[in-house]
């Protein structure tokens, strides 16, 4: 696979507005056609904008005069133009959930209901971003390394726009995932090992191949599009941030940017600046960051064997943990680690409560603002926003887990047996489950 690099523009989607891609750590920029780390530092880099002429441009009766979907934040993105084909992504619902908050003491709670997006996830809205910048930058082909929502992300974008697909996942994924990638046309290699395996896999063939890995090279144009939750929770609530933040953390991509999204709209005064904690969820199976976080240490240490039934965040070494931690602790906010039993209970809830079905990361979330609130991170009144990132549908066995110690296993089957088309039958029947 020794395919030589096609000639690539610049990396730097240079436009007045936009100011290409910085490193975080040392701040030198960069304009190396498809990097991703700086050559100083090896740092993330990022998109940096120049936030006073966004400041002059853009105002809140312009947002909402245009149509629905991600790119109304278009110069908050990374990208010279909105993309003419794509996805409709983003615009998910912002709903109060009553019934839910009763249930773990939160008095004002609302669900951002990403379960949503075009392929069921949030991770539409970062490969969106990532997707038009492949376009701009001429790329051949999509691609990613996925713990599973990424793969159906990838491949529906990738169909959307006429590219060809390229997705590696651990070879044990839910089938699921797999079958759904595998729908929109893509390649789907499955790779013996972990995700982080599969990762340092892509980090190698991305450089070999010159596909538009989304979370590898394009990852500063992935990452920005998880911004774009920040902006809808602000402007769902007329323009204002909440008390607390609860988010799930994988890579900690989306955790540390909905930070930066609510930090860029107070720069350029479409909000008030005002406090928001920032609470993560993680599988005690696979917690890294909370692993940190319980031990007091500013730095996390790699888990080599996940061990959860929450795929999709089983990263075992996460890009941007060290953010995700700093984020958590400057906001006086926390990092939950959550049992599978817990999580598999907090889907049951949400679903039974609120009729929202989330996959196992948002049983995460859940768990992780009762959590919170247990422990007093969450405080009387707060109004609270918890992510829901994936839908139900991608991990069905989930909701079903019970812990050994409770039953082992898979818990009671969904289904009773075939019951008899009559009236007494049914009636029989109600009257056993009773
Ligand atoms: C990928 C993913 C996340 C978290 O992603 P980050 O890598 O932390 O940005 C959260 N929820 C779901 C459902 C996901 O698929």
């Amino acid at each position: 696979m020794t395919t030589a690099l096609p000639p690539l523009p610049t990396q730097e989607p240079a436009t007045d507005r936009l100011r290409g891609l910085a490193c975080r750590n040392c701040g030198r920029s960069d304009s190396t056609p498809l990097a991703f780390v700086c050559p100083a530092c090896f740092g993330p880099l990022e998109a940096r904008y120049d936030l006073d002429l966004v400041a002059a441009i853009l105002d809140r009766d312009a947002i909402s005069a245009r149509p629905p979907g991600i790119w109304r934040y278009r110069e908050l993105l990374p990208v010279v133009e909105p993309p003419k084909r794509g996805l409709a992504v983003g615009s998910t619902p912002l709903v109060r959930a009553d019934r839910l908050g009763d249930r773990i003491g939160i008095d004002q709670l609302w669900i951002k209901d990403d379960t949503r997006n075009p392929t069921l996830s949030f991770k539409d809205r970062a490969v969106a971003v990532a997707a038009a910048r492949a376009v701009e930058l001429g790329l051949e082909a999509l691609a990613c390394a996925s713990t599973g929502n990424l793969a159906g992300a990838t491949a529906a974008a990738a169909a959307a726009i006429g590219l060809p697909a390229y997705v590696f996942v651990p070879a044990d994924l839910e089938p699921a995932k797999i079958d759904h990638a595998l729908a929109y046309g893509a390649t789907v290699a499955p790779i013996e090992g972990t995700y982080d395996d599969v990762n340092r896999l892509c980090l190698e063939l991305a450089t070999e191949t010159g596909w538009g890995f989304v979370n590898v090279n394009l990852r500063p144009f992935y990452a920005e599009g998880s911004k774009t939750l920040a902006f809808e929770i602000a402007e769902g609530l007329g323009w204002r941030t909440p008390d607390v933040v609860v988010a799930p953390i994988a890579s900690g991509a989306l955790f540390t940017k909905l930070g930066r999204g609510f930090d860029e709209l107070a720069r350029i005064g479409l909000i008030e600046r005002r406090p928001v904690r920032f609470v993560g969820g993680q599988a005690a199976g696979c917690g890294p960051v909370a692993d940190a976080w319980g031990s007091g240490s500013a730095t996390w240490s790699p888990v080599r064997t996940p061990d959860t039934i929450v795929r999709s965040l089983a990263i075992g070494s996460p890009a941007d943990g060290d953010g995700a931690l700093a984020l958590a602790r400057a906001t006086h906010g926390s990092v939950e680690s959550i049992p599978d039993a817990d999580t598999a209970a907090a889907i049951r809830d949400v679903a039974q409560l609120e009729g929202i079905y989330a996959e196992t990361a948002g049983g995460v979330t859940v768990a992780a603002a009762a959590a919170a609130r247990r422990r007093g991170v969450i405080r009387d009144g707060d109004e609270v926003v918890v992510i829901l990132s994936g839908n139900g549908l991608k991990t069905p066995d989930a909701r079903r887990f019970r812990a050994p110690e409770q039953r082992g296993g898979l818990g009671r089957p969904g289904l009773a047996a075939p019951i008899r088309p009559s009236f007494s039958a049914v009636e029989t029947w109600l009257e056993g489950r009773a």
